[in-house]
């Protein structure tokens, strides 16, 4: 087992490593841009080792800077964290190529998931279920407004190299196709740097099921069932919860065995999670992140595991601590992602903590880095905590969610906090009845301004 392991990530999710770490014995090194000289990850860790100005490709998404923080140290591995380098196939080797552990799967499993088209081929091939659409990309609109009559519309046009919601447009008829093809190879190439499209059947109320896989590198991986993001608002989710109010123990068990075994053929290693839409009983893939989620703590809450203390065992080469017989669903849990930012139009808040007070009690979790007095800086992202709730059923986590929410105290910035109060009063969240178009629709109507 590692002696000390670096944190290259900020935030609750390095707390949320740290914690893990401290747990197995293991010293924890955080590294810090000098806007978060004070921040709570870096006066939990053991050491920490400041990387560079307030930007991040200064200093998060730094890759020199990160490796000599490590040598500098002594760090024999690094745990990224989500987002930043956590699914960056070139940092995994050069982590690799310089001798430390990435706590997390293969360069080789992040390049192939990175990529939409040649992921979703890999799926389709190991026995995932996908989307119906065009085998691979689509050259040239011609081709593009065949596969539209072909699978009829509405269809949607997706960059392969896309992802956070962007290098996507819906063609709701062929009159739409031109400017929608010519759109998403436009943001293709603007954010990502490669114009190639795919085609899909848009799918016009699903539900954004996703199944966590976990692998051991030898050949062995588990399914710990599924959790349902549905509520989005601009493709971000922001109320996650486990298990999905419309899977049924049959489904999941079906699903999750697909997973489990295309995962295990690959010799997956680590935490991944295989992303469906969910619509009239079918799953259909979407895309697979190698990473661990913001949401995971849904699905440590019900099964009773510690994620990131798995992933840091496997990386180690040891085995994991659990097999799927040992994984049973315990109760319900639902996750709000709490944001620095101002309703209604959900514009950033930064600014300096006057007053906070967490929440406790039986069945409550707060994932956070917030503390009395605390600046938030504006250069990041700005989600300032995870309130997890759990409780025997769904409507006992609800009741927890409410209580919860009325007992935390977040002064001298703006908060969503008040978008979780009006949720609660919506039938539709009490009855589990939404779709991912759901929020949109209630935002609109609930929050213009
Ligand atoms: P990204 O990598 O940008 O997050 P995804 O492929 O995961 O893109 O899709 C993000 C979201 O876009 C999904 O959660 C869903 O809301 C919507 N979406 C993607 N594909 C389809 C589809 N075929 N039909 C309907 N909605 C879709």
């Amino acid at each position: 087992m590692f002696d000390k392991i670096l944190i290259a990530n900020r935030g609750e999710i390095a707390l949320r490593v740290i914690r893990a770490a401290r747990e197995m014995g293991i010293k924890t090194v955080a590294v810090h841009s000098t806007a978060d000289s004070d921040a709570m990850h870096v006066r939990m860790a053991d050491e920490s080792v400041c990387i560079g100005p307030p930007p991040s490709p200064q200093s998060y998404l730094s890759v020199p800077a990160i490796i000599s923080a490590c040598e500098i140290t002594g760090a024999q591995a690094i745990h990224p964290g989500y987002g930043f380098l956590s699914e960056n196939a070139e940092f995994v080797q050069i982590v690799e190529d310089h001798g430390i552990t990435f706590i997390g799967p293969t360069a080789e499993h992040i390049r192939i998931m990175g990529d939409k088209i040649t992921a979703k081929e890999t799926m389709k091939a190991l026995g995932v279920p996908c989307v119906p659409g065009s085998d691979g990309g689509v050259p040239d609109l011609a081709t593009a407004k065949k596969i539209g009559e072909e699978f009829g519309y509405p269809v949607i046009i997706k960059a392969t190299a896309g992802g956070g919601g962007r290098g996507m447009k819906v063609a709701q008829n062929a009159a739409e196709m031109e400017s929608a093809f010519m759109t998403a190879r436009a943001e293709g190439k603007a954010a990502f740097g490669n114009d190639e499209v795919y085609i899909e059947k848009y799918l016009t109320t699903p539900r954004h099921i996703e199944i966590q896989v976990f692998g051991d590198g030898k050949g062995k991986a588990v399914h710990l069932g599924e959790r349902d993001c549905s509520l989005q608002r601009r493709h971000q989710k922001v109320f996650e919860e486990a298990p999905g109010p419309a899977i049924s123990p049959e489904e999941r068990a079906k699903i999750g065995k697909t997973c489990a075994d295309a995962v295990a053929k690959i010799n997956y290693i680590g935490a991944g999670t295989i992303e469906f839409l969910y619509e009239n009983g079918e799953f259909y893939f979407i895309e697979m992140n190698t990473r661990l989620q913001v949401e995971h703590p849904v699905t440590e809450g019900i099964f009773g595991v510690d994620l990131v203390r798995e992933q840091i065992l496997v990386a180690a080469g040891e085995d994991m601590s659990f097999g799927q017989d040992d994984l049973e669903i315990n109760g319900h849990a639902i996750e709000v992602r709490i944001n620095a930012e101002k309703l209604p139009n959900f514009s950033p808040c930064p600014g300096k903590i006057s007053a906070y007070h967490a929440p406790g009690g039986l069945g409550v979790r707060m994932d956070s880095a917030l503390y009395d007095g605390y600046s938030i800086p504006p250069y990041y992202d700005s989600l300032i905590a995870k309130l997890i709730v759990q409780g025997r059923d769904r409507a006992e986590a609800l009741a927890r969610l409410e209580r919860a929410l009325g007992e935390l105290i977040v002064d001298g910035i703006d908060t969503t906090v008040p978008l979780f109060h009006a949720l609660l009063q919506e039938p539709d969240i009490h009855s589990g009845n939404y779709n991912i178009h759901w929020l949109e629709r209630w935002l609109a109507e609930h929050m213009a301004d």
